[in-house]
């Protein structure tokens, strides 16, 4: 009997460990940040909660277009929301797709949502100080616990033959899971016990303003204690002219669970060649820009006001993906799988036509709105470069939206290619470039020279990666886009400069083939030029040749670099060069280290001199030389 009652006292243990769980340790910190969160932030845990029964009832909606066997199919898609100022609680329940076992110990145990993972990451690593953060992004489900001291969470699957589940935590450690009466209605329902400090979310006021800044943009009616709340629209099937501006941003904040401001916003329709509805969204700061790593797609799926899918992965371009919105389109089939959604021609097509319109919003924000164009610039101006990069189609147009300084803009201050097209000389031909790490080192460059004594204008490209993005634009209209660091460049000659010394022709063509015998195969051409001026030499680029910069990244990736043949030009009028032509001929050995001197400065100078303890050997000897002259 001793034996028996023992089992049974297990048996009894063993029952209810089974049904308190832990919460995973990611959730229990996350909780901690949300349990302390600023007051003021409080609010936000009504939007989340409003937002997740509006999805279930989206995916429900799907699930009746494409199943058969739902549960309670007759019950009406709405949310219904309930305070009790007596009981200090607030209800939110909707008859969505509520959620099996399983789902439930998934969902609200694990941190499943990958935002909410990122989230975390960015909290941890800023040490607690991004506090302000909860109220800028959305952190889901656990954020009930910034107002609740208990929540008990009652589903029932769409699922025929699923058993319903009652959850129930205060936040802490873990929850209780038990099975819910038999009959549960399908759907969610989750009462929240309101902490003392956060009863005003039990008063009828209080919960019906909060939730009125977006009750209008969920698709589904709203039942507030009792009373229709909301006029169920679907903003993007409106005509533009009846939308105000209030409305899109607070259609904004609710899809992009923000308390903040879009940038600027694009509402777009067509009939033809495919039915669309759209509107989209550019966020007041970079998503990627604040620790929270690559961000998801934020443009849902719709077809004629059904949600097929809040994520889609392929829908847009990825250098698009900084957009919030929704795209709707009704040529879709409802059906249509994730798998379908990747190649699907339509949907292709459907990508070509926003992407192109979203392009020309931007083109009428840079002419319109100079400002806002500026800020988004400052913002965005990586993801446009990759699209430079990554979409052919594009290119040209995007060519119009890029932004850079230049010789004739003041610090700071940004042109375009459209307006340096329209500054351009009469006998310029082309447009004209410079690569570099800052402003201030390009304005020093001795590339420069040339182009500032014909007056012609260089833009600088100072932004890791610029270089390639802008050949792989590689012309900008009619005009082509030239390097001013590359040999082989096409100038105008300059009017002569009759009383200036410098070395005639002979003396020149002396020097350079001495050089070229000297160094013998190190450089592809030696010559004298009037492409330099402040300097007794500059490096170019052999015209087949790798760029620094490609360089560089195949060096980082342990690639074989190509040998690359630079160009020496040498400054006639340069005194060095002048002193160096009669050295040659008078001292060959310090002649030779003069001018290795010159080439190894003037390669460094172009980021081309590969071993610059080079250029420290050689001082040392050529100073060892003259002192011992
Ligand atoms: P997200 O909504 O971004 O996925 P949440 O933390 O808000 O993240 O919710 C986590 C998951 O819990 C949801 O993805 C969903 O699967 C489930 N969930 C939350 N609320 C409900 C609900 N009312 N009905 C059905 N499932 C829900
Ligand atoms: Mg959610």
């Amino acid at each position: 009997m001793q034996r028996d009652s023992r089992i049974g006292a297990n048996f009894i243990i063993n029952a209810t460990m089974a049904n308190t769980h832990q919460f995973q340790t990611e959730v229990r910190q996350l909780l901690d940040i949300v349990i302390h969160a600023f007051y003021s932030d409080r609010e936000v845990f009504v939007r989340e909660l409003v937002s997740n029964a509006s999805d279930a009832l989206e995916k429900l909606r799907l699930k009746q277009l494409t199943q058969t066997d739902i549960y309670e199919p007759e019950r009406a898609l709405r949310i219904t929301i309930t305070t009790d100022e007596e009981a200090g609680t607030l209800t939110i329940a909707d008859s969505g797709i509520g959620m099996t076992q399983e789902e439930v110990v998934e969902f609200l145990g694990t941190i499943a949502h990958s935002g909410t993972k990122k989230f975390l990451e960015a909290m941890k690593e800023s040490k607690g100080g991004t506090q302000d953060l909860i109220g800028q992004f959305g952190v889901g489900f656990y954020s009930v616990f910034m107002a609740a001291d208990k929540v008990e969470v009652t589903t029932r699957s769409w699922q025929p033959d699923a058993t319903p589940v009652k959850w129930v935590s205060d936040g802490q450690e873990g929850y209780e899971l038990d099975e819910a009466a038999a009959e549960t209605p399908r759907g969610t329902s989750i009462l929240i016990h309101l902490k003392e400090d956060a009863k005003n979310f039990a008063k009828g006021d209080h919960t019906r303003y909060i939730l009125s800044k977006y009750s209008n943009f969920v698709g589904f009616p709203i039942d507030f204690n009792g009373e229709h709340l909301n006029t169920v629209q679907a903003i993007w099937m409106k005509s533009k002219k009846d939308v105000k501006p209030e409305e899109y941003e607070g259609f904004y904040q609710f899809i992009a669970h923000t308390e903040s401001k879009p940038l600027s916003y694009m509402h777009f329709s067509a009939d033809a060649p495919i039915v669309l509805n759209s509107v989209l969204f550019v966020p007041e700061e970079n998503p990627e820009a604040m620790g929270f790593g690559r961000c998801e797609p934020m443009v849902s799926l719709y077809c004629h006001k059904v949600l097929i899918d809040s994520k889609p992965e392929k829908l847009l371009p990825e250098w698009l993906r900084f957009l919030a919105g929704v795209v709707d389109s009704e040529d879709l089939p409802l059906n249509i799988s994730r798998e379908m959604l990747q190649d699907n021609s339509l949907l292709r097509k459907v990508a070509g036509i926003i992407t192109k319109r979203f392009i020309k919003h931007l083109e009428g924000v840079a002419k319109n709105e100079t400002e806002t164009y500026e800020k988004f610039w400052r913002t965005f101006s990586r993801y446009i470069k990759e699209g430079v990069v990554t979409s052919w189609e594009h290119k040209d147009a995007l060519g119009k939206l890029l932004r850079f300084e230049s010789t004739f803009t003041e610090p700071g201050k940004l042109t375009s290619f459209e307006d340096y097209v329209s500054r351009m000389k009469e006998n310029q031909k082309d447009i004209y470039v410079l690569y570099g790490a800052s402003r201030s080192q390009l304005e020093n460059s001795p590339y420069l020279d040339a182009l500032k004594a014909r007056g012609f204008e260089v833009g600088f490209f100072t932004e890791g990666g610029d270089q390639f993005v802008v050949e792989s634009l590689m012309k900008f209209g009619e005009k082509e886009i030239k390097s001013i660091d590359r040999a082989g460049l096409e100038l105008p000659p300059l009017e002569a400069q009759p009383d200036q010394p410098g070395l005639d022709d002979a003396e020149a063509e002396g020097l350079t083939t001495w050089v070229s015998d000297t160094f013998k195969d190190r450089f592809s051409k030696v010559s004298t030029s009037d492409r330099v001026t402040s300097a007794p030499a500059i490096a170019l680029q052999g015209e087949g040749d790798i760029s620094p910069e490609i360089k560089a990244y195949l060096r980082a990736m342990g690639q074989e670099i190509p040998e690359t043949h630079p160009e020496i030009a040498f400054n006639p009028h340069n005194p060095i060069v002048m002193k160096l032509a009669e050295l040659r001929t008078q001292d060959e050995s310090l002649a030779t280290l003069l001018a290795d001197q010159l080439i190894n400065t003037a390669l460094l100078r172009a980021g081309m001199l590969d071993d610059p303890a080079k250029l420290a050997d050689n001082s040392q000897a050529l100073l060892e030389k003259l002192l011992n002259k």
